[in-house]
């Protein structure tokens, strides 16, 4: 039974690093494909029991919902707004935050920031 269960957090978990910041409705999918007895409970279980435990970031994205990232350190996102493409951006938010704490006087511990545009790849088609 340990086993099983072992073997069965690591589909997860690999499905969920393969894919690029997956829903965890997404990450479900993939794996169904290969493993069709792995249920939509038992992966949407061991997803949060991944980000409980630090080994992938739950992050929730506007108007997608959560998501699963394997890029732990905190980042922002950029978002295409027309292939939906989602690009980690290495950006720190430090100022941000402080400013955030002086004018609020709240202390924040964690942000999420987006940014949206139309990325490289469908600015190219636009064009041609
Ligand atoms: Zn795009
Ligand atoms: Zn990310």
């Amino acid at each position: 039974m340990l086993r099983r269960n072992t073997k069965q957090k690591q589909i997860v978990f690999e499905t969920a690093l393969r894919l690029d910041h997956p829903t965890a409705t997404e990450v479900y999918e993939e794996v169904h494909k290969d493993h069709p007895t792995l249920g939509r409970a038992t992966v949407f279980r061991v997803l949060k029991s991944f980000a409980a435990e630090g080994k992938l970031r739950k992050v929730i994205l506007f108007d997608s919902g959560e998501i699963y990232d394997k890029t732990l350190d905190g980042h922002c996102h950029f978002r295409c707004t027309k292939c939906g493409k989602i690009v980690d951006v290495k950006v720190s938010m430090a100022e941000a935050e402080r400013k955030v704490m002086e004018e609020t006087g709240s202390a924040v511990v964690s942000s999420a920031v987006e940014f949206f545009g139309v990325c490289r790849e469908c600015k190219g088609k636009e064009i041609s």
